[in-house]
């Protein structure tokens, strides 16, 4: 094994269980290491410090796999990870019995660089680093073993794995292909498209917000906003809104979004309106018109990568936050999230309070919200990718 020997003060974070180790804070490689291999990392003093998977290309030059110097890594520690990942699942008595969930939420597990989403009995996979990719087959393995699934599929097309090196990889690795693929959450049924779909085919975390949603409802003129295949829609038509109307600039996404309606035929059709448009643009021209609403959704994608681009996300939350608040009528809501990793809570929350005034809407924040508790967020990472929210309540 290959072993990382660090720059003199550099295991600090490491003593903090940080599970990345960036280029800047490796001293040297001693021995041969191909990308994606394990190798030992120690302290400039040669004190060890755990094992941790290589990538020469990356500017995150490891990832830890263990903290445990002798712990080694190979079939049985993919095998113990996994089903402890899935069994934390189980444990928590509102995941149990999902059929669409997350079963590994990469670092947060313990497995960087893997996610591997559950819906009915297809597993989606998608390995996002050199060390990821080098274990598929012990990942795939442990999967099967603790779920009992019949069908793994590959969507590892994400653009991070450029930055290590890595092509696309997608496919199905075990059982054959599901057609026709869907869940039921919160009530309401959901296709699936694993294959074309964003990311692994769904948005998972925002399960408990869409069910959040429909409870807020009834009555009430909807505007879903980056609707995507109409998760929080549904769930506002299941909740007895006057009205829904959902925008998304994805014409495949709409199309899975119409499909999703037809699926429950016990929704109300002629409540639904899909608009496919850029928001916005939309929200200026609803504005133009004089068009306002009782409870808006923001749900768009992630505009700040990482901290770097935090700048010029600030300005896209303020702007379609800004827009939201003026289509509000009083006393309405605004469900409004961040998925930015570059963006914290308290940063989100200075925006959306910016917005507001410039909208010249007073209001109250009347729920904080985050991600479904199968998206945990490591203690010890805080660059972690995961969703916010705020439930405002304008006068
Ligand atoms: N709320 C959704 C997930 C939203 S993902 C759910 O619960 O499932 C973000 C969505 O925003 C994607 O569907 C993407 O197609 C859409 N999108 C991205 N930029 C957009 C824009 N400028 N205008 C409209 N939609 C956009």
């Amino acid at each position: 094994m290959g072993k990382l020997i660090l720059m003199p003060g550099k295991e600090r974070s490491v003593m903090k269980r940080h599970p990345w180790l960036f280029a800047g804070s490796v001293g040297r490689l001693e021995g041969r290491a191909r990308p994606g291999d394990t190798v030992e990392v120690l302290a400039d003093d040669l004190r060890p410090l755990g094992r941790a998977a290589y990538s020469p290309r990356s500017q995150i030059r490891a990832r830890f796999w263990t903290f445990d110097a002798a712990e080694t890594v190979d079939d049985a520690f993919f095998k113990r990870r996994v089903a402890a990942a899935v069994a934390r699942r189980e444990a928590l008595p509102e995941l149990r019995g999902q059929q669409g969930l997350r079963l590994i939420h990469a670092e947060s597990d313990g497995l960087p660089g893997v996610i591997a989403d559950r819906y009915g009995d297809t597993v989606v996979i998608q390995l996002t680093s050199a060390g990821a990719d080098k274990w598929r087959d012990a990942i795939v393995a442990a999967l099967l073993k603790a779920t009992g699934c019949a069908r793994i599929f590959e969507r590892s097309d994400s653009e991070v794995r450029g930055l290590e090196g890595l092509a696309p990889a997608t496919g199905w690795l075990h059982g054959s292909p599901a057609d026709g693929l869907t869940i039921e959450e919160n009530g309401v049924r959901l296709g699936v498209d694993v294959v074309g779909g964003h990311k692994t085919g769904f948005y998972l975390d925002q399960r408990d917000n869409r069910a959040l949603l429909g409870q807020l409802s009834a009555g009430k003129d909807v505007l879903n906003c980056f609707c995507y295949t109409g998760g929080f829609s549904l769930q506002a038509l299941a909740g007895g809104a006057a009205s829904v109307l959902s925008i998304d600039s994805s014409g495949p996404a709409l199309a899975q979004a119409r499909a999703n309606l037809a699926l429950n035929p016990g929704l109300p059709i002629d409540k639904a309106e899909w608009l496919e448009a850029d928001v916005f643009l939309a929200l200026r021209d609803f504005r133009k018109a004089g068009r306002s609403f009782d409870l808006i959704v923001l749900d768009p994608p992630k505009f700040a990568p990482s901290a770097a681009h935090a700048d010029r996300a600030a300005r896209a939350y303020k702007d379609i936050n800004l827009l939201g608040f003026r289509l509000l009528r009083p006393g309405g809501l605004l469900m409004t999230y961040s998925c930015s990793g570059g963006i914290g809570l308290e940063l989100f929350q200075k925006i959306v309070a910016g917005a507001a005034q410039d909208a010249g809407r007073a209001g109250r924040i009347v729920r904080r919200l985050t991600g479904a508790a199968d998206h945990p967020v490591a203690l010890d990472f805080p660059e972690g990718e995961y969703l916010k929210g705020l439930l405002v309540q304008v006068d």
